[in-house]
């Protein structure tokens, strides 16, 4: 065999296990069927700024180790996600904190606003929420739940948040501090240079092959590698024999504009139903750029077919099921690792990929695993 692996995908899973099988002596041959390397986390460069093609991605995590472990590939900068929502012109602090509260209601301290949702609760008379909107009610009250969450979670999922089950929403977080930080991870911010510089360097000296698609090449590709890592979609690996697993896709559409600084924010949702997409993500101020011109990105939200970039896995029970059909399946091709949020069918953070690629590596190559 002429490697020792062959890794289907090229983003965050693929590069840091074609890394780490490479620092081990393993000769790896990395495809991906995407003109270019780093999957979802990839930023194309335009204007001279870094554009999230595939959606505004933020780093974060708890885990030193993991955190210590991106870092050794570029440096980070400090930026820290704080998305302001739009309702019909009036604009709003998130996550929900004690600004948001001023905003609703002129509340100023933490015991007004705890009685004002805690009221809000109360009048929605809910018990036994039956489904999203029923839960959302619960949790956080009338006036958040209709000028926040509804209308855009359904924009969001294409369908009426009493159509939609009560787990999509486990818990909504309220913040009784004036603190507009998104995350509540120890550790944030992005890839000075971008996102695509960390595959660059995971991938330094690996054999990458483009606009390559496994399928396609199949049997060619299987005869090079003595083992392979699949990190694209699990139903098309076994060619959706029990059927297939349903995803949300997004239309991205990027606009130039000759100013310096459009909504002065990286993220603005918007909250409203009249206006189509959920979000607009000016690139520049990820990385506090001073460029003449700017880009954004309004974010359109889809139903996804074959022939559209699966985003966000529609995890109910049907589908749910149906992976665990192809899960089975796949504890038995004894030459295939199977990897990422595709194969797995998950929605992951970066920082879940990257710790369940590291426990991947350690698992193959009989290490402990020193990021747990
Ligand atoms: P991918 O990046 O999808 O890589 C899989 C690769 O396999 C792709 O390049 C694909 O082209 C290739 N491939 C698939 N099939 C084949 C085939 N048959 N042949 C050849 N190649 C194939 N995470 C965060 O931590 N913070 C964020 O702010 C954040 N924002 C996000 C926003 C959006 C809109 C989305 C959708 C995700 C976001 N994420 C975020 C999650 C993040 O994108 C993922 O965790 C990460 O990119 C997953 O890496 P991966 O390697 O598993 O998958």
């Amino acid at each position: 065999m002429k490697y020792d692996f062959l890794i289907v995908g090229a983003g965050l899973y693929g590069s840091i296990f074609a890394h780490e099988a490479t620092k081990r002596g393993k000769k790896c041959l990395v495809i991906d069927k995407r003109n270019h390397i780093a999957g979802n986390i990839y930023c194309e460069k335009m204007e001279g700024i870094n554009v999230h093609r595939y959606g505004a991605h933020i780093f974060h995590t708890s885990n030193k180790k993991i955190w210590d472990y991106v870092n050794s590939f570029v440096e980070f900068n400090r930026y820290t996600n704080c998305p302001v929502a739009n309702y019909k012109g009036e604009l709003f602090n998130l996550p929900f904190n004690m600004n948001t509260f001023y905003q609703l209601w002129k509340v100023k301290t933490p015991e007004e606003a705890k009685a004002k949702i805690a009221e809000q609760i109360l009048a929605s008379g809910i018990r036994n929420p039956q489904n999203l909107e029923e839960q959302a009610l619960s949790l956080v009250g009338g006036d958040i739940y209709y000028k926040l969450i509804k209308e855009y979670t359904e924009k969001q999922w294409g369908r009426k948040a009493k159509d939609l089950p009560a787990f999509i929403i486990k818990r909504l977080p309220i913040r009784y501090t004036f603190d507009n930080n998104y995350f509540n991870d120890t550790y944030q911010g992005i890839p000075i240079g971008g996102y695509t510089e960390i595959t660059n360097k995971m991938l330094e000296g690996i054999d990458v092959e483009l606009n390559v698609d496994f399928f396609q090449e199949r049997e060619r590709l299987t005869g090079l590698a003595d083992k392979i890592v699949y990190t694209g979609m699990i139903d098309e690996y076994f060619g959706y024999k029990f059927g297939t697993l349903e995803y949300r896709s997004l239309k991205f559409e990027h606009e130039v504009h000759d100013t310096q600084n459009y909504q002065g924010n990286a993220v603005v949702n918007y909250t409203d139903a009249e206006t189509p997409y959920t979000r607009i993500i000016e690139h520049k101020h990820f990385e506090f750029g001073t460029q003449e011109k700017t880009i954004i990105t309004k974010e359109y939200p889809q139903e996804w077919t074959k022939k559209d970039e699966p985003y966000y896995p529609v995890n109910d029970d049907m589908n749910d099921a149906l992976f665990k059909k192809y899960k089975a399946l796949s504890k038995a091709e004894s030459n295939v690792i199977f990897g990422g949020r595709l194969a797995d069918y998950k929605y992951y953070d970066m920082h879940h990929v990257v710790g369940l690629a590291l426990k991947r590596v350690a698992e193959e190559f009989k290490e402990v695993n020193v990021f747990e």
